[in-house]
């Protein structure tokens, strides 16, 4: 969002009112240059945040994932370092996931309109956020959770990929942004079963480079089953990964066993 609108603007006062909420918005939303010239509102309640996008009450609101977690899944665990049931009963094909909130308002709101494009002003803290969970992990490259190209041309941008490129500049890594395609554009897959979860996203992605003996680290918004990003995993380590580990910004919690 640029700044050309001002030149257009006249003195008609219905006009002035829509430019001053169209500053606002970019403010809020959109232009890094405003975002820094004066304070931010708060994204979830419109209150002065200074130069945040939450206010400390709604920041407060934002709940960190519980540790300790499953290594391999990060779900919360009552003991450090043991396998949940279901990463006993079936091993994912990744090794490890760090996440450092559950998905919950606030941040539920923030992670859809990242999603509908109209989150870019919270982009910078998400990485922030994401890099603290993700900064001890010994990972070669990033790679975003890729979208289908129907996706990716209805939406044009991909969340993940955005999430991916500020943490590649924050953790000095590469962003490895072609080297896994989605080739199903798999249905939304709230409200199926693990099983039938998995079922839908068998065979969605393929990896076109060789990933000998690499540590990838798989970025994306959210991780509700895990079933996409275990399926991620196995086209990584059929392409020779020596490693997957999920930084999604949330995890859901289970709430019920499959
Ligand atoms: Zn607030
Ligand atoms: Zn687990």
């Amino acid at each position: 969002m640029g700044l050309t609108f001002v030149k257009t603007a006249g003195d008609d006062p219905g006009e002035v009112a829509g430019l001053s909420n169209r500053i606002i918005h970019a403010a809020r939303y959109g232009s890094s240059v405003l975002r820094g010239l004066w304070p931010q509102t708060c994204f979830v309640c419109g209150e002065r945040a200074g130069r945040q996008p939450l206010c400390p009450a709604c920041a407060a609101q934002v709940r960190a994932l519980p540790a300790p977690g499953c290594p391999c899944c990060a779900l919360p665990m009552p003991v450090a370092g043991v396998l949940c049931g279901r990463c006993q009963r079936r091993p994912p094909h990744f090794d490890a996931t760090h996440a450092p909130f559950i998905y919950s308002h606030p941040l539920r709101e923030m992670v859809l309109a990242l999603k509908h494009g109209q989150g870019f002003g919270l982009t910078g803290w998400m990485v922030q956020a994401l890099a603290g969970a993700g900064r001890g992990v010994a990972a070669d490259c990033l790679l975003p959770m890729p979208l289908h190209r129907r996706r990716l041309a209805e939406r044009g941008f991909n969340q993940a990929m955005e999430l991916a490129r500020g943490l590649g500049r924050e953790l000095g890594l590469p962003v490895r942004a072609q080297v896994l395609l989605r080739d199903v554009d798999t249905r939304q897959l709230a409200g199926l079963r693990q099983r039938e979860r998995r079922r839908c996203v068998r065979g969605a992605f393929r990896c076109v480079a060789d990933l000998s003996g690499l540590h990838v680290l798989v970025v994306d918004d959210v991780m509700t089953s895990g079933a996409t990003l275990d399926e991620v995993a196995r086209s990584l380590k059929q392409a020779g990964a020596a490693r997957v580990t999920n930084l999604v910004l949330a995890r859901t919690l289970r709430e019920r066993p499959d």
